[in-house]
């Protein structure tokens, strides 16, 4: 995808020691997935991490969805994390799910109540909270916990026939409650939810916790490395007594559905890595949620909303600008926040290229040409692309009346302002140079026309054509515009962090009312040919992209994408 050597770090090396050391045959890595809502961009980087890995070194990457809480899963986001890995440009060696793991995940729960090391616990949710101690106190065992194995296997072949209600009974293991570590405080491997599952239906009414199904799907499933963020750090111990007390490679009582589910299980390892966060967003799938249920933004798909293809690819960022952004980030242990500008900084270098220029005006005055005919009409040939002749050309009509930017005239100017001013020149883009003679007010005294002349010794081939004037201004023939519908998205947050809630807000206090502004604008005619998903850039404007679902021939609508250079680092100085 890219010919730029990849950046070394530590998980990178980890996998190239292991390899010299003749650890494992080949590499395996997973992207596992909650379907409990759609992408956001940090999980782009556990994607590039775990896909890139297995690329670069040969191996395999399953997309394997951890779809254990049936009550928060959904299909539509299964089938919206398989376009966003896609669309990344991923491919993976087989798609899973932890509940195709559901006849192991159990069969391995079997064994470890026959080894004495789980059991059926009767505490209700709030008495296993008072029974498991602080940071600093140790828990209480459990009353239950030492009955006798039969009693277990009988009390959980009845939690799995459905005779009991939701949260009466828990499987838990049997490890330390006075252990440091709370996770290894006998924590809870099955829980009854008498809930349809998005994959199983109603075949099963007790479902394995996450981090029991987690191991078992990584180890059967034959993961050499797996990825997880820092927040997984204190549940390695129980990855790894899991491990310990399960050689799922070596059971026999799990050969035949090892066989018929195709899998070679080998022990995985568990290795952190911190999140990717970015400012002026909050990177939760629960909060994204409230976001688009509160009607903040609109849906998933909102170009504002930081989820990779739905979002990027309707605001237009390319794929390739994401995985720059996140290979740049590189991979650590230490917790950061990156700048959301550095992320549209690769979207824009990345558009500079791909991009082709068009010319748009988005708050439009008119300024008609007075020494030009009424009739006079012209076609300009104009070069797509500065830096790439092979983009070819394109004709732009040009005539009398024009449209150009409001804010491109101003009729008592600040000093240094280079455009268009009462008297003053401007060059128009692939014209020549104007001068302003005369404006034309309303009773409110706003500006209402520009009335110029057309230097014609300052047009292409005339012998002025190289005059130099301080400023150049897009423009597009008033005759010949399109009208469009033009979306100005701009960041969602104001503040860089929206999720502090020191001072008592929350994130949803910190949303930018500002955040989508609709405007009519004026395009110029090649633009009525453009499909859906074009990503161009208005000359002096921005990268704009047009829009997926709304955008026809006859009622164009485009959306910004970023503008050319970092305004919000700008207003911050
Ligand atoms: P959220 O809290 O937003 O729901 P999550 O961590 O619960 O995210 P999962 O579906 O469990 O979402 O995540 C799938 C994988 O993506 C996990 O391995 C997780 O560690 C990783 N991941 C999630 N968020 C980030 C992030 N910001 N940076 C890097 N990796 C992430
Ligand atoms: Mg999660």
């Amino acid at each position: 995808m890219s010919d730029t050597p990849t950046p070394n770090h530590f998980i990178r090396q980890i996998v190239i020691d292991d390899l010299a050391h003749g650890k494992h045959a080949g590499i395996a890595t997973r992207f596992p997935p909650e379907p409990n809502g759609y992408l956001h961009i940090g999980h782009a980087k556990s994607i590039c991490l775990n896909f890139g890995i297995a690329a670069e070194f040969n191996g395999r990457c399953n997309l394997r969805f951890d779809d254990t809480n049936p009550a928060k899963e959904d299909p539509e986001y299964v089938t919206a994390i398989q376009e966003d890995v896609q669309w990344l440009g991923f491919h993976w060696a087989e798609l899973r799910h932890a509940s195709d793991y559901f006849e192991l995940i159990y069969r391995c729960a079997l064994k470890l109540i026959r080894d004495g090391v789980a059991f059926v616990c009767d505490l209700s949710a709030e008495e296993v909270r008072e029974h498991r101690g602080t940071l600093t106190q140790p828990g209480r065992n459990s009353p239950f916990r030492d009955r006798p194995v039969a009693e277990n296997l009988d009390l959980f072949a009845r939690m799995k026939a459905g005779e009991f209600a939701d949260g009466s009974h828990t499987l838990r293991a049997k490890i330390d409650m006075s252990s440091g570590n709370i996770n290894l405080r006998d924590p809870a491997l099955y829980r009854i939810r008498k809930v349809d599952h998005q994959n199983t239906g109603d075949a099963w009414c007790i479902y394995p916790m996450y981090d029991f199904a987690h191991v078992i799907s990584d180890a059967v499933e034959g993961i050499t490395h797996s990825l997880c963020t820092l927040e997984f750090e204190d549940h390695r111990p129980l990855y790894d007594w899991c491990l310990d007390q399960l050689p799922v490679w070596a059971m026999p009582e799990l050969a035949d559905e090892l066989d018929r589910l195709g899998l070679k299980p080998s022990r995985p390892r568990q290795i952190e890595f911190s999140r990717l966060n970015l400012d002026f967003l909050v990177m939760s799938k629960r909060k994204l949620l409230t976001l688009v249920t509160g009607n903040h933004v609109n849906g998933w798909d909102d170009p504002r909303m930081p989820t990779p293809c739905v979002a990027f690819a309707a605001v237009g960022s390319p794929a390739d600008a994401i995985r720059n952004f996140i290979r740049n980030a590189g991979v650590t242990k230490q917790e950061s926040v990156l700048e959301f500008s550095l992320l549209e900084n690769e979207v824009r270098n990345d558009l500079d290229v791909r991009a082709e220029r068009r010319m748009a005006v988005i708050d439009p005055l008119k300024v008609v040409i007075v020494n030009l005919a009424d009739s006079h009409e012209e076609s300009l040939t104009m070069a797509n692309h500065p830096k790439d002749e092979s983009r070819g050309t394109r004709s732009v009509p040009f005539s009398r009346e024009l449209w150009i930017e409001r804010e491109d005239f101003m009729e008592v100017p600040p000093k240094g302002y280079h455009r268009m001013v009462p008297g003053g020149e401007v060059r128009l883009r692939g014209v020549g140079i104007v001068k302003c003679e005369h404006v034309v007010k309303n009773s409110n005294d706003v500006v209402t026309e520009v009335h110029c002349t057309l230097d014609g010794s300052t047009r292409h081939g005339m012998s002025g054509a190289d005059r130099k004037v301080k400023g150049t201004i897009h423009w597009v023939s008033a005759k010949h515009a399109l009208s469009a519908e033009v979306r100005l998205y701009d960041r969602l947050f104001t503040v860089a962090d929206p999720d502090d809630d020191n001072d008592g807000k929350t994130y949803r206090d910190h949303l930018n009312p500002n955040s989508v502004r609709v405007v009519n604008a004026q395009l110029e005619t090649s633009l009525a040919r453009v499909a859906a998903e074009t990503r161009l850039q208005f000359e002096r404007l921005g990268y704009f992209v047009a829009d997926r679902v709304d955008h026809r021939a006859d009622q164009p609508v485009f959306n910004r994408i970023c503008t050319l250079r970092d305004s919000w680092a700008k207003a911050a100085k």
